[in-house]
């Protein structure tokens, strides 16, 4: 016979899932018989598609968001003297590419725990003369207002980048930044596997990002190969950080689908809110029911009382995969070190209380009903 725990246990419920099937091995098999394997129409076409549900004429696909926020602060300019505002809630490439090009992070903090945004109260005070450039972050899916960010750079004469990881497919995002960089990673809501796309609204600049994407040469191997040059210069220190025709197959498969997946994820969110609203009102979910989203994350912050690691575990031992989203970047040793100083309450507060809850689209109203009844469960007792 088994025991209750191992009944539970036969139907995990993970934290994500990648949606790959059939399509996506065709187009992969595709690829290979086609032989041409990088640097080709597929990727091309992938960059066109991405642009265009994003209402722009073009992109350029990398192999990775952290190479796309790399190229962006490159192809902006952003270097050592330069200031750049930053989340702490967010994933640590937000921050660490700043570092890569020698700027100096300056740590903003949320508004608070229902609207964890960076506030631009706080990005009012910190700005300096040397700040260059905010990076904003959709944190779950959820967009910023980009009128009012776009704004307030105009304002100081910043630039505005966007990373755009948690919201792929939502209406303005990509549209009102310097520069925007989204991921593919396997867990994001369209993968493909490794990967990652930018989109900048200024030609030259997304000129440029391509350039800085292949060795900062100034002509690529397709049009070699179409005969339309036949050597090239290199005038800038560029990176290769492409992204191969594999990967560009299998994101046109996975962008078809994007709408309707962010479509699932969101009704999703909203029978979580309903039921945890029923269930469990003192567990707080951050934004609002009407808050436009890709619903990339299930976010929901823990009475302050909880004990988070207990709840977790208990999760787990009824078979429920949950996460956090973040420990905040500036509490990471390596940052406290460089950045000793910074504190950030509201920040702090949230990711102490912080839990992600499974979300993706193959998931099932059971699934989240099982995931509320498990968490109350897991804070009230059995
Ligand atoms: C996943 C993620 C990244 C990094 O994406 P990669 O494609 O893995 O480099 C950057 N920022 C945020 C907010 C992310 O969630």
């Amino acid at each position: 016979m088994l025991g209750a725990k191992a009944i539970n246990k036969m139907k995990e419920i993970s934290l994500s899932t990648p949606q790959i099937g059939e399509e996506e091995k065709l187009a992969l098999c595709g690829v290979i018989d086609s032989g041409w394997l990088t640097m080709g129409e597929t990727v091309a076409k992938f960059e066109r598609a991405f642009a265009e549900l994003h209402g722009l004429d073009d992109a350029v696909a990398v192999n990775s968001c952290t190479a796309g926020l790399h190229l962006c602060f490159r192809a902006l300019d952003v270097g050592p003297g330069d200031e750049v505002m930053v989340p702490s809630l967010t994933f640590v490439a937000t921050v660490n590419a700043a570092l890569y090009v020698g700027a100096k992070p300056i740590f903003l903090d949320i508004g608070g725990v229902s609207m964890p945004h960076i506030s631009l109260e706080d990005a009012e005070e910190k700005c300096t003369s040397r700040t260059k450039a905010v990076v904003i972050m959709h944190y779950a899916g959820y967009p910023l207002d980009l009128s009012v960010w776009r704004s307030f750079c105009d304002a100081k004469n910043l630039m505005l980048i966007e990373d755009a990881a948690h919201a792929p497919g939502v209406d303005g995002v990509g549209r009102w930044s310097d520069a925007s960089a989204f991921s593919f990673f396997s867990n994001k809501n369209m993968s493909t596997a490794e990967g990652g796309m930018v989109m900048a609204r200024n030609a030259s600049f997304l000129q440029r990002i391509r350039r800085l994407r292949g060795h900062g040469m100034t002509t690529d191997t397709l049009d070699r190969d179409r005969g339309h040059a036949y050597s090239y210069d290199v005038n800038m220190l560029g990176y290769n950080y492409r992204m191969d025709e594999l990967r560009a197959a299998m994101g046109l498969v996975q962008l078809a689908q994007l709408p309707e997946w962010n479509k699932r994820r969101y009704e999703l969110t909203k029978v979580y809110r309903e039921s945890l609203a029923a269930h469990i009102p003192e567990v707080l979910v951050p934004f609002g029911y009407t808050h436009e989203t890709a619903a990339h994350l299930m976010p929901v912050l823990l009475p302050t009382e909880a004990n988070r690691q207990k709840i977790m575990a208990q999760l787990r031992d009824a078979g429920i995969q949950s996460s956090i989203h973040y420990p905040p970047v500036h509490q990471f040793s390596y940052y406290r070190e460089r950045f000793p100083t910074v504190v950030l309450p509201k920040t702090e507060d949230f990711c102490a209380r912080e839990i992600s809850l499974p979300l993706h689209p193959s998931l099932t109203e059971d699934d989240v009903k099982r995931v509320v009844e498990s968490l109350e469960k897991a804070i009230h007792g059995p």
